[in-house]
């Protein structure tokens, strides 16, 4: 059986709708060519964004002025971790004023979110955030950071002292 349609007026707009959309195109294209240095794009990875101090990157384990690891295995942070994803194995000290250490500290960056909850729930700023985010990589085992990772990669520049560092 043969329907009968109303007519469809709106399929006449089409081609304005295609000229205001290439007009919009061209209008951002010349604009943009124009004005070279107001481009918000830049050319990465030559060039890279400064990030905003709260931006939450690659983990830093902190050190204390003699260049141990600031961290007391506390345990603090794998707690709040949401994500669970902070392992910690701690151990005695031999030094009496020192109550705990970790003998191996792991963050699977796989798993992470990202959320800054073990920079926040540290109370000796053992833990930040910091501001590396390119960690592209081929392998899965190559996410999981250890203690050393975390406290002396060389882009940490020897590591980094805390606020509180005895
Ligand atoms: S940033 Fe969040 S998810 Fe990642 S290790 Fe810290 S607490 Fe866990
Ligand atoms: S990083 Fe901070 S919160 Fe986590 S175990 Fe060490 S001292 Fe405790």
């Amino acid at each position: 059986m043969l329907i009968q349609r109303p007519p469809a007026y709106h399929r006449w707009l089409y081609p304005q709708g295609l000229f205001f959309g290439f007009y919009t195109t061209m209008k951002h294209f010349t604009l943009n060519l124009l004005r070279l240095r107001k481009m918000p794009t830049i050319s990465y990875p030559e060039q890279k964004r400064i990030r905003s101090d709260c931006f939450k990157g690659k983990h830093i384990l902190t050190k204390k002025l003699d260049g141990s690891i600031r961290c007391t295995a506390c345990m603090l942070c794998q707690t709040a971790c949401p994500a669970e994803c902070i392992k910690i194995t701690a151990s005695e000290h031999d030094n009496p004023k020192v109550e705990k250490f970790p003998i191996s500290f792991q963050i699977d960056l796989l798993r992470c979110v990202m959320c800054g909850y073990c920079e926040e729930a540290c109370p000796v700023d053992a833990i930040r955030m910091g501001k590396e985010y390119e960690w592209a990589d081929f392998a899965e085992s190559n996410f999981i950071m250890d203690l050393d990772h975390l406290s002396n990669r060389p882009s940490l520049k020897g590591g980094v002292i805390s606020k509180l560092p005895t």
